[in-house]
């Protein structure tokens, strides 16, 4: 009989949506701590969670509680790990469980994969040598072990040669490890000798990696100053003490040009984490992070959740962008989440941009964060010259966007065998198609949008869900055939038209649905850089990053376009984009020079970009949100109810709008049909709270949603802190 003093019981978080903590009992030959992965009974199934806390006075009757069932073969979770999980729970309002799967999000990393066998030899020389058996001891020369395969290969041989050598003891089987093993990134590989400003920066950064405290530096430098090889640096430096780093990038897979460039600084490549890896690299990379020998991770958002058994550094590049942001899942912005992983580790947190967000700005300005700045183009390189065009003066004429200062600048630009680029942000064709018969605009069966036309496709698409139809012969509406008119330009459009323009030119449009993997990427980079292309045509994707010494011409087509709409950070975003675009022109010997067309030359935004006057542009905007009480001088949160039954969300929002908290520091907003009524076939509505900077918005939320019910036909999500307000 056990004594039930001595019983132990611990509490095992599942990595579920409805994942709660679970007591179990620890076996008294079990040797379980905090953090380790194990197995355990869950009703009828066997389910893996992790040991969350240690001696629990267990909530269950003791006849009544499982055992636990044994211990997976993985390290454990760190410490770290653990408190980040439920910090990020808590922060955004969800269940733990869901923010620990995005922790395992590889279950069969969770086992280590069994060794290949291999084949040794062991000295000993065959009774008759055979022509086949000695090409076999001449590849298992020096004591080399080699799997079977990889000897059938090598020396053109069949398995029954082995199995012989074998019986007479000539080779004996050796267990390989099943990966190869990660290469480690040379601190001192590459390089380049740091000019004096670039040195004091790199200093300032890698101090708190040395010391190992937690800070947060803003790494504030124009495009092109080497705020990666500055940060570089500070990597170096994670790598001398031993522990592992990670960058955050925003479009990962296409970062081709970055990836080169760490391998010249560090002789190899990073480990890399996104959804473009294969199921095998990704089982691999996250056993590698959890065992420390992934020393640098580059990955997407995502990586920030990998468990890094000894991390002393992140780096978010680009740390403005939105896509740092998940609006699905668990809503969280990676960014805040890499400082608070960096104050829970105790490391520092470098953030890095030529366009920082507002919010790390007023951070950096109140001396939250340290402020490192790169105010000058690297060897000279001057920023670009930037004019407005504007469009009322200049129309381009009838289905035409290119306006004639444009097309001369093009012109000139092509003359000295240099390259431009036409930047709009807008896929497809055309935005809008509509039946010049009767007005009838083609819109998506399941979604509140329009079809997008994409004429290379031939096909119409919904941006919002991946609907696609072929244009129907007649308008649903009206009947009439042949009357579709497409309105406004996408970059296929414009393409069409810089054809006509420049017909000379080798022209290359590129969009993320033509740049589809991290090859198409890389031939994308060797093309312009080779100078294959003469003007490339692009959306956002072409904005970011890119360094083309020979591109000395950007023109933005629309630079009004994502100015309108009802999103807080509309203005900051465009801002940023335009900039980051602008950026690409004139990066090296030759000057640049950015056009930009817009309806209205004396918005704030189209102005400040002109005068290249980034503080000023950002003190209104910060002063406007000040004045607003909104980010970051107040707090938000969005609840979206969706479902497909329009009736369900409608009596939810009823019942949550009567049980809405009131006070002073906070209000409710709504409930309003979200400005995309309907994504999917699922109805939407919104509420949005607001509340002062002080408040512990959390605790509304979980107050007002306590006791509510939602019936399992419609979804209710939380968003803290939101960036789409669509
Ligand atoms: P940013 O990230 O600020 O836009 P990059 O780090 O991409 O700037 O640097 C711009 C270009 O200048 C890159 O091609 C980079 O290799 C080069 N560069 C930056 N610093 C140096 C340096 N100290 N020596 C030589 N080349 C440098
Ligand atoms: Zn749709």
């Amino acid at each position: 009989m056990t004594d039930l003093l001595d019983e132990r019981c611990v509490q095992v978080l599942l990595p579920m949506s409805a994942g709660a903590l679970y007591d179990y009992r620890v076996p008294p030959e079990m040797d379980l701590h905090l953090g380790q992965f194990v197995e355990v009974p869950l009703g009828p199934r066997q389910v893996v969670g992790v040991v969350w806390k240690e001696n629990v006075t267990p909530s269950v009757a003791q006849d009544r509680l499982k055992s636990v069932l044994n211990i997976l073969p993985c390290p454990a979770l760190p410490s770290a790990s653990l408190r980040f999980v439920d910090w990020v729970a808590n922060y955004t309002v969800q269940r733990p469980g869901r923010v620990l799967r995005m922790c395992m999000s590889i279950p069969d990393a969770l086992y280590p994969k069994a060794p290949k066998k291999g084949f040794r030899h062991t000295g000993k020389m065959p009774e008759k040598l055979t022509a086949a058996r000695s090409r076999v001891l001449a590849v298992l020369e020096g004591g080399v072990a080699r799997t079977a395969a990889e000897i059938s290969e090598l020396a053109g041989t069949s398995s029954s040669v082995l199995k012989g050598l074998e019986s007479q003891q000539v080779l004996e089987s050796v267990a390989l490890p099943a990966d190869a093993p990660i290469p480690e990134p040379d601190p001192n590989a590459g390089g380049f000798d740091l000019s004096e400003l670039q040195q004091e920066a790199a200093v300032t950064l890698c101090a708190p990696v040395s010391q190992q405290i937690f800070s947060v530096s803003l790494l504030d430098g124009v495009t092109g100053s080497g705020k990666t090889e500055v940060y570089f640096e500070a990597i170096a430096e994670c790598l001398s003490q031993g522990r592992q780093a990670l960058v955050l990038l925003p479009e990962i897979a296409l970062s081709s040009q970055w990836l080169s460039r760490f391998e010249q600084r560090f002789g190899v490549k990073p480990v890399e984490w996104h959804s473009d890896l294969g199921q095998g690299t990704r089982r691999k990379n996250w056993r590698a992070v959890i065992e420390g020998k992934a020393k640098v991770v580059v990955g997407a958002r995502s990586a920030l959740f990998l468990p890094f058994k000894n991390l002393g550094l992140v780096v978010v590049d680009e740390e403005h962008e939105a896509s740092f942001k998940q609006d699905e899942g668990v809503p969280y912005n990676a960014r805040d989440m890499a400082v608070v992983r960096g104050s829970l580790g105790k490391f520092p947190v470098i953030l890095a941009s030529a366009t920082p967000s507002l919010e790390t700005l007023v951070n950096a300005h109140s001396g939250k964060y340290t402020h490192v700045k790169l105010p000058s183009r690297f060897g000279g390189a001057v920023l670009p010259d930037v004019e407005i065009v504007d469009l009322k003066l200049h129309r381009p004429g009838s289905q035409r966007w290119i306006s004639e200062p444009l097309q001369k600048a093009v012109d000139d630009v092509l003359v000295k065998k240099q390259q431009a680029m036409l930047f709009l942000n807008r896929r497809g064709y055309a935005p809008l198609t509509l039946c010049d018969a009767c007005g009838h605009r083609l819109q998506c069966p399941h979604c509140s949008a329009w079809l997008v036309e994409h004429r290379l496709l031939r096909k119409l698409q919904c941006h919002h869900c991946g609907f696609s139809t072929g244009t129907p012969k007649a308008c649903p509406d009206c009947e009439e055939t042949g009357s579709f008119k497409a309105c406004g330009p996408g970059i296929e459009r414009l393409t069409e038209e810089a054809g006509l323009l420049f017909p000379d030119a080798k022209i290359a449009m590129i969009a993320s649905d033509t740049l589809t993997s991290p090859s198409a990427a890389a031939e994308f980079v060797r093309a312009m850089t080779s100078g294959e292309i003469d003007i490339l045509i692009g959306t956002q994707i072409v904005a970011k990053g890119y360094h083309f010494p020979n591109l000395t011409l950007v023109g933005v087509v629309d630079a009004d376009l994502g100015l309108a709409g009802g999103d807080l950070r509309a203005s900051e975003r465009t801002f940023q984009l335009l900039s980051q675009v602008a950026g690409r022109a004139g990066r090296a010997e030759q000057r640049g020079k950015v056009l930009l067309q817009s309806h209205m030359p004396e918005h704030p935004v189209i102005e400040a970009l002109a005068k290249q006057d980034t503080a000023a542009f950002m003190e209104s905007e910060r002063l406007a949100r000040e004045e607003a009480l909104m980010p970051p001088y107040g707090r938000l949160a969005s609840l979206i109810l969706s479902s497909t039954d329009a009736e369900s969300v409608l009596s939810c929002c009823k019942e949550l709008s009567r049980g809405a908290p009131y006070g002073d520091n906070f209000m409710i907003m709504g409930p309003a049909p979200a400005p995309l009524s309907m994504i999917r076939g699922r109805h939407r509505y919104r509420f949005l709270l607001k509340t002062a900077k002080d408040v512990n918005l959390q605790s509304v939320i979980r107050a007002w949603l306590k006791g509510k019910k939602i019936p399992s036909n419609t979804r209710l999500q939380v968003d803290v802190d939101p960036y789409n307000f669509l």
